[in-house]
């Protein structure tokens, strides 16, 4: 069915086109220039899913437990959670989750969620992915199976790298804080044995 084959492939360069241009609005450095996404998938593998540096550590909850009623990370996250060697780029700025939340300025390429009560979240969140990607050992635009991204993840970040050198800029870090360690153990868990 000649509709349907095309659709995917679609609205996924579509998905691409715009994260590239926001990305390139932010001043982010990005996306792979070789466009790894198209490389992969002509490989036969799935398309990398993604995300930017400190959506990984959003995610911890969602992907150890499999619940989430956030509305762009939550289908992320499950997605993520029952294809442990889905492929994950990271990114400074915009990614699979926050291009489609209703949160998403796209014209400014910023979150307006907090704007008016928090002015300089967006900044934080921009210095949050950058540590996070730098404390790795990654660049961004590296790509890695998330059992593998997650397990590096388990390796690199202890809960003081967490609060003083990732999340270091956040104004919830004491609390994401108490709960990293049990957070990042259940992820890990979930990548790695059988789904459920
Ligand atoms: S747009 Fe804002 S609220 Fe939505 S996922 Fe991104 S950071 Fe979170």
């Amino acid at each position: 069915m000649k509709i349907a084959d095309d659709r995917p492939a679609k609205l996924s360069t579509t998905r691409r086109d715009f994260i590239k241009t926001a990305s390139a609005l932010t001043g982010a450095a990005v996306l792979c220039p070789l466009d790894f996404c198209c490389v992969a998938r002509a490989a036969g593998q799935p398309e990398a899913i993604i995300i930017r540096g400190h959506h990984l550590f959003d995610m911890l909850e969602a992907l150890g437990t499999g619940k989430s009623s956030h509305k762009t990370l939550g289908p992320v996250a499950q997605k993520t959670r029952a294809n442990p060697e889905v492929p994950i780029k990271v990114v400074i700025g915009v990614d699979d989750i926050c291009a489609p939340c209703e949160w998403w300025d796209r014209a400014k390429a910023h979150c307006k969620r907090s704007l008016t009560t928090h002015p300089q979240d967006n900044e934080n969140s921009m210095a949050s992915d950058k540590n996070a990607i730098r404390v790795l050992g990654l660049k961004p635009g590296d790509t890695m199976s998330a059992a593998d991204l997650y397990r590096l993840i388990k390796t690199k970040v202890t809960k003081k790298v967490f609060a003083e050198e990732v999340c270091v800029a956040c104004r919830l870090v004491n609390k994401c804080k108490e709960t990293y360690e049990s957070r990042i153990e259940a992820a890990v868990k979930a990548l790695s044995g059988p789904r459920s």
